[in-house]
């Protein structure tokens, strides 16, 4: 493999009883780009992103990790190689406040390491890197309130401040866009732009649209296999591709 591949996977598979949810996938994401993961219901997506963030131990097959073998490993010591998941590790804490939130992930052992520092000047420093976070997510104006007080939306961009403070190499969107209104998709979409250089991002997404617009690369899983694998126009114009979700 070249060096330019930060998630492999040979043969990956992941049966439950007797059923095969994922089924000899490989896959490789590219260092730096957008990978999208998109398939109909049942495609085994959500099994992938198990496997991968090692949530589901795989029944045969490997995984590496920026050419290390993961396959064995436990979720915290791929978090500590800087694989994270949005959305499930990132839980927010309701009665906080916004600022609050993204401090605790700031002082988290795989986030930026503020605890191990003393005095002043380093808590201007975590209270300049929090403001920053905020901003970035639009979130500034929001800084003093309490987390249940946000939308829906807000929400998601205050669950991507606090991913986004354990400084990931690899996020794992686990479908950013779910449940947001058209607002907030674009909210969300800019907010991914704007987070994606120097960052390798794996997502599944059903919003065709914003897979469309992007990602780099798409695979596409029906029926745990890898049904089509490229960027979004060949994919859309892929017969097979067109049956799976037509027929479902
Ligand atoms: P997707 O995310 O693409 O909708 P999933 O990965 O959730 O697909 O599921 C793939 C298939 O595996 C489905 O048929 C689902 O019912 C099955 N499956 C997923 N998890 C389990 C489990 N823990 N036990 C049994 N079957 C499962």
């Amino acid at each position: 493999m070249t060096t330019d591949t930060i998630i492999q996977t040979r043969g990956l598979t992941k049966r439950f009883g007797g059923f095969a949810a994922v089924n000899g996938v490989d896959l490789d994401v590219a260092r730096h780009s957008l990978h999208a993961l998109i398939g109909p219901n049942g495609a085994g997506k959500t099994t992938v992103f198990n496997l991968v963030s090692k949530f589901l131990a795989p029944s045969e097959g490997t995984i590496t990790y920026n050419g290390q073998d993961i396959t064995r490993e436990k979720p915290a010591q791929v978090a500590r190689r800087g694989m994270v998941r949005s959305f499930q590790i990132s839980a927010i804490f309701p009665r906080m406040t916004v600022a609050e939130n993204v401090r605790i992930a700031l002082q988290r052992p795989t986030g930026f390491s503020f605890s191990f520092w003393r005095g002043e000047k380093v808590l201007t420093a975590l209270e300049d890197r929090v403001d920053e976070l905020l901003t970035s997510v639009g979130l500034i104006e929001w800084r003093n309130r309490t987390a249940t007080e946000l939308s829906y939306g807000r929400k998601r961009a205050l669950e991507f401040a606090t991913t986004l403070a354990l400084d990931p190499e690899l996020m794992l969107l686990d479908e950013p866009m779910a449940g947001l209104g058209q607002e907030d998709v674009h909210r969300i979409s800019d907010l991914i732009r704007q987070i994606r250089p120097n960052r390798t991002i794996l997502m599944v997404e059903h919003n065709l649209a914003v897979v469309a617009d992007l990602a780099d690369r798409i695979t596409v899983l029906a029926r745990g296999e890898v049904l089509a694998e490229g960027d979004y126009e060949s994919i859309a114009a892929n017969d097979a591709v067109i049956e799976a979700y037509i027929g479902g």
